[in-house]
């Protein structure tokens, strides 16, 4: 059996009564990249709070490598191999990426002692093994004060790396990086996984979907659910938590509706009409959704991730109604505009994934063209 390297039994956290955490239980074996999603509130903060020791549990245990951590101090706990990366990062701006490392790898010298006594050899080499791993190798010898808002994130991560913690707390590495940052994050995410435990706390749900291996959930100070990001994603109470609402959509009806949606992001543009369709499809099962149609739309977006292939969601359905409904469902969807190439190539792969007859295909695509739809052919 694997090594825990996290037990988390029974924890409450009460703030003037109210439960920020409330019987939470969650574990995690050593070497794992664990990503903890859950709306606004939920206490994802107050979790990684309490692992650090910066906030005592009203009751519960927390172990890490067996030790329980109840009474250290946030100093100990991060000796015993804790290493938190908050949301902005704590590097010296006037240092380079290089000293920043250096000083990180020689935690007992200060800052002066650093900069004018030379590196030991196999310092060194840690250093620059360290620079290559956060890609900045190419800028570790200007200050760090012009890099980006990524290479800044990358730096810091660079530096928590450097105190060889056994499991590393991430929360929200990606918020305000752009697109190609975020994917760099990612890349360095999943590599660092390969030597220590990982936990990210994480809101860009396309994001979570290009790191996660597993997945949990958290809801008003419990887990609520677990498992791969497919699981997650296709569990209607999930969606429910996150748009605060009851619903009855079923978890077949949830595979349906993220088919098209990923049609619907095939040219890169989820747009007001494809979301339209949807969102109607969906408010159907949400009995108060229209008081909010513009919130919906946004969290919707995020939740139906738009970089889901189709390969791994069109086998997920279990009958051929089904797969005749995706179908339609797609079709009206990206009919909603005029079709354009990007678009095309998508529903020509999910046509040959459905493989559904030849005879079923265009039937069900004139019947949805009858409909009223707009769609090129
Ligand atoms: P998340 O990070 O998932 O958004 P938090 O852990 O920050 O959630 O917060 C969970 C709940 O606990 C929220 O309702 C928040 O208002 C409350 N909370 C967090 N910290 C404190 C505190 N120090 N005092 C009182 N309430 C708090
Ligand atoms: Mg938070």
């Amino acid at each position: 059996m694997a090594n825990k390297i996290l037990e988390i039994d029974d924890l409450t956290v009460s703030f003037d009564g109210f439960k920020a955490l409330n019987n939470l239980t969650f574990s995690m074996n050593e070497g794992e990249l664990r990503v903890i999603i859950g709306p606004n509130g939920a206490g994802k903060t107050t979790f990684l709070d309490v692992i650090t020791g910066k906030v005592q549990p009203t009751q519960g245990k927390v172990r890490f490598k067996g030790k329980k951590l109840s009474g250290r101090s946030e100093h100990d706990i991060a000796r015993l191999g804790i290493g938190r990366k908050f949301q902005t990062p704590r590097i010296y701006l006037n240092l380079t990426p290089r000293e920043n490392l250096e000083l990180c790898c020689n935690q007992n010298k200060n800052v002066l002692a650093t900069l004018f006594k030379p590196t030991p050899k196999a310092e060194r080499r840690t250093v620059g093994g360290l620079l290559e791993t956060i890609g900045l190798d190419h800028k570790a010898d200007k200050p760090a004060a012009l890099l980006s808002h990524g290479e800044k994130q990358w730096l810091e991560i660079g530096m928590l790396v450097a105190q060889s913690p056994d499991l590393l707390l991430v929360d929200e590495p990606v918020a305000g990086l752009t697109d190609d940052e975020t994917e760099r994050t990612g890349q360095l995410l999943i590599s660092l996984a390969e030597s220590h435990s990982v936990i990210v706390i994480e809101h860009d749900m396309e994001f979570v979907r290009q790191i996660a291996r597993q997945v949990t959930v958290l809801h008003e100070g419990s887990v609520l659910c677990e498992g791969t990001m497919d699981q997650v994603q296709n569990d209607p109470r999930v969606i429910e938590v996150y748009l605060g609402t009851e619903t009855s959509i079923t978890p077949e009806q949830m595979l349906l509706l993220r088919i098209a949606a990923t049609m619907a992001w095939a040219d890169g543009d989820f747009e007001a009409a494809e979301q339209d369709i949807i969102l109607e499809r969906l408010s159907r099962q949400f009995a108060q959704a229209t008081d909010d149609q513009a919130t919906l739309k946004t969290e919707l977006k995020d939740l139906l991730a738009k970089k889901i292939p189709l390969e791994e969601l069109v086998p997920q359905l279990q009958t051929p109604a089904q797969r005749e409904q995706a179908l339609m469902l797609s079709y009206e969807v990206i009919g909603a505009n005029q079709i354009n190439q990007a678009e095309a190539s998508a529903y020509h792969k999910l046509v040959t994934l459905l493989d559904l007859p030849a005879e079923t295909v265009s039937r069900l695509e004139s019947a949805t063209m009858a409909h009223g739809s707009n769609g090129a052919s």
